[in-house]
């Protein structure tokens, strides 16, 4: 029976073989038993019950609690060739009655379905004329009052089930589930002696890492530079601290959009469109980001304030890399951020009983902030899991990737100048005086009396702040609470000023992108990007990034090799294989200065060849000036040692920036009729649409070329 299912996958998903607990899971479904799978995020659900759907006569009803997971559930069955729909509020009542109708007809393998509906007589009485071989309930932990999302419609499954002519196979599927929890789902979806699946909570693929009082804003920058192009998310614990991050971000040019619940309505879901359709890369966002996203491709996930609890942590963090790639999940920790949690728990309403247990799971957070224990092993033991190795060595604190700089020198003088103000002052007075400024405060003071005045003067004021800040991270410092934070020794400090302990802090360096080929990639998202906005889908639902990453490992050459890529399955490969070995192509031949001509209309997005010998003119231009003397494509090429369509591209990127192009060179009459007549036809000058149309010895260049001809003069 696993057998077909196998065969199902690789036919319609493209990917070789199940994961862990998929094959128990599909195995049980298929086997008629009712079924609960626990399996964390990313860990691969959905195939759960769609791969058994298409096993299934009839069709097999999805329960799902958000709409915005519905459309792109549906957008991904659709682009692998499977008839699906979904029915929920944002269907006009036209729509509705048609979906209601194709349904009934049994139009649809896989139909999603909001709790809602499940007692809309309309929907009731169209479901029982309909086959129903299964019904997943989707995000199931809804169901129960102590889950963190409860929606009180998932109550009323059972009673719809019961209506049913027969009764369908019932599986319920969730990523978190304590063991109240666990029973709720069991009772109140009345499921009958469900077979019981649990996959660990471990995500391999998620690199932890924390990082105590560097500065956060230069590190983000620089961690930002250094990803540019990759999709991530920023959590910060506040609206306003959202807008700081947001402004600067913004300023430094950084594609990225903002989330929290101060926006409107409408704002927000604009935000989270552009991010889901990768047209811009970064969010900032408070916790109200994030839920009901199943974006696959987010790479990082970087917390820019301390989260309340682990739960949140672990949920938030887990945001990055579904598609299993590695990705990375950052704690910028500093002291302030416990005094903003225990500001929001005193603000909430909880009882006192309630906020405790609050104050409790925020110190188990800060706990995670400063241990030097394995991270994973932490998250992990948090959750219960038992027998959890030691070492990870995918995390900060088992990685020494760092290097450890001795700072006890420096931390004497700062203990010691903390000493001398008699612990009356707060981080901002205490580095001006090492720095030995001469403000307002310090002078009336007299502060620039203290032996210590000064002492650190080869830093920047910011810096020494910095550093007291890292010290109160490690326990040497405390900074009082209220309204004017001020700071005071701990034990620690006088072993330090003592000379019986030696303060070193790790220097973290920044990551290296290991993965090579990094051009091919960039090039290949961009195709993506385009057939994205194309079909109007989001770009990972055309491809992951884990699928794009194994095309340029292995480079395919031809449509059989492009189907053995994981992610590849037979009607993707129908739709996109031709314009993705197009682009692959250019990099067989091991010549990534070509870019792929579908791509190169944009200028921003031509690649440049280097060219170190006449630097100082543009490639592009060099090749305008030899096509302006009267070489052609083909000589130029031979000339300068390019290929051919690097030149082409050259030529439509001087076009762009309104260089005269001679293009009655190069554009064949004949040639030039036919594409004219096509653009006509079919009312567009998409390039995919006219090349296929059109035949096949017409290449990409020429229909550009005839396009920037026309456009030149104004038709
Ligand atoms: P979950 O609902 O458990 O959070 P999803 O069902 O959204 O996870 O799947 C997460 C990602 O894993 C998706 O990109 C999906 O295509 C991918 N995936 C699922 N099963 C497999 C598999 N057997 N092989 C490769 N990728 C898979
Ligand atoms: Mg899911």
């Amino acid at each position: 029976m696993l057998e077909e299912a196998v065969q199902v996958l690789q036919k319609y998903f493209g990917y070789p073989s199940f994961r862990e607990g998929q094959a128990k899971i599909i195995t049980s479904i298929l086997e008629r038993n009712d079924t609960f799978a626990i399996m964390p995020t990313g860990a691969g659900k959905s195939l759960c019950y769609q791969i058994p759907a298409l096993l299934f006569p009839g069709t097999t009803l999805v329960v799902s609690p958000l709409i915005s997971l519905m459309k792109d559930q549906v957008d991904a069955l659709k682009d692998v060739g499977i008839a699906a729909s979904f029915i929920n509020s944002s269907l006009t009542q036209r729509e509705l009655n048609l979906r209601l109708e194709e349904a009934q007809a049994g139009q649809y393998r896989i139909l999603y379905v909001a709790p809602e509906r499940l007692d809309s007589e309309d929907f009731l009485a169209m479901a029982t004329q309909m086959t129903i071989g299964l019904v997943a309930i989707d995000e199931a932990h809804c169901v129960s009052q102590w889950g963190h999302d409860f929606r009180r419609s998932y109550r009323l499954i059972p009673k719809f089930i019961k209506r049913l002519p027969e009764r369908p196979v019932m599986a319920a599927f969730t990523a978190t589930a304590t063991e109240e929890v666990k029973a709720d789902i069991i009772k109140l979806l009345d499921l009958a002696d469900p077979h019981i699946y649990v996959t660990g909570f471990d995500r391999p693929n998620l690199h932890f890492r924390v990082l105590r009082n560097q500065n956060k804003e230069r590190f983000l920058l620089e961690y930002l530079a250094a990803h540019r192009g990759d999709s991530g998310i920023i959590y910060a614990a506040t609206r306003k601290e959202v807008d700081k991050v947001y402004a600067k971000l913004q300023e430094k040019g950084f594609p990225v959009g903002k989330y929290h619940a101060g926006m409107t309505d409408k704002e927000r879901e604009l935000a989270q469109e552009a991010f889901v359709f990768d047209n811009v890369g970064l969010m900032v966002a408070t916790n109200a980001f994030g839920m009901g996203i199943d974006k696959s491709n987010v790479r990082f996930v970087i917390h820019y304030n301390l989260p309340k609890n682990m739960e949140s942590y672990y949920q938030e963090a887990g945001r990055a890399g579904r598609d299993g790639e590695p990705s990375e999940c950052i704690l910028l920790y500093s002291p302030q951020d416990i005094i903003i949690q225990k500001f929001l728990i005193e603000q909430s309403v909880y009882s006192p009983v309630r906020q405790k247990h609050e104050y409790q799971k925020l110190q188990i957070m800060a706990d995670y902030a400063h241990t030097s224990q394995c991270l994973r092993k932490f998250i992990l033991e948090y959750f219960g899991e038992e027998g959890v190795a030691n070492r990870c060595r995918n995390c900060s604190n088992c990685l020494d990737a760092s290097e450890l700089v001795d700072m006890t020198v420096d931390a004497q003088k700062i203990i010691s100048c903390i000493v001398r103000m008699e612990e009356q002052y707060g981080t901002t007075v205490i580095a001006e005086v090492l720095k030995g400024s001469r403000t307002k405060k310090v002078l009336q003071q007299r502060f620039d009396r203290l032996s210590t005045y000064g002492l650190m003067k080869q830093y920047t004021t910011a810096e020494i702040r910095d550093m007291i800040n890292w010290l109160i991270a490690e326990n040497y410092l405390q900074l009082t609470e209220g309204k004017y934070p001020v700071v005071k020794l701990r034990p620690k400090a006088y072993q330090v000023l003592k000379g019986k302990e030696q303060v070193y802090q790790r220097k973290i360096a920044l990551p290296v992108k290991t993965e090579n080929n990094e051009e091919l990639f960039d090039a290949l998202r961009r195709l993506r990007k385009r057939i994205a906005d194309r079909e109007g889908v989001p770009p990972y639902i055309v491809f992951a990034d884990s699928t794009l990453r194994e095309m340029c490992r292995n480079i395919p050459g031809t449509m059989a090799e492009l189907a053995q890529i994981k992610g590849v399955g037979e009607t993707k490969l129908q739709k996109y294989g031709l314009e993705f070995l197009e682009v692959l192509k250019t990099y067989r031949a091991g010549d990534p200065g070509t870019s792929d001509p579908s791509l190169s209309w944009d200028i921003e997005e031509i690649e440049e060849t280097e060219e170190p010998v006449k630097a100082k003119i543009p490639s592009h231009h060099q090749t305008w000036q030899r096509f302006s003397d009267g070489l052609s494509v083909e000589e130029i090429a031979r000339e300068r040692n390019l290929t051919e369509q690097t030149i082409q591209n050259h030529l439509l990127r001087c076009h762009q920036e309104g260089l005269a192009v001679d293009w009655d060179r190069i554009i064949d009459p004949e040639v030039e009729i036919l594409v004219l007549g096509k653009i006509a036809e079919l009312a567009t000058i998409k390039l995919k649409p006219l090349k296929e149309a059109l035949p096949e010895e017409i290449s990409y260049f020429d229909i550009q070329a005839v396009i920037a001809r026309h456009q030149k003069q104004g038709s």
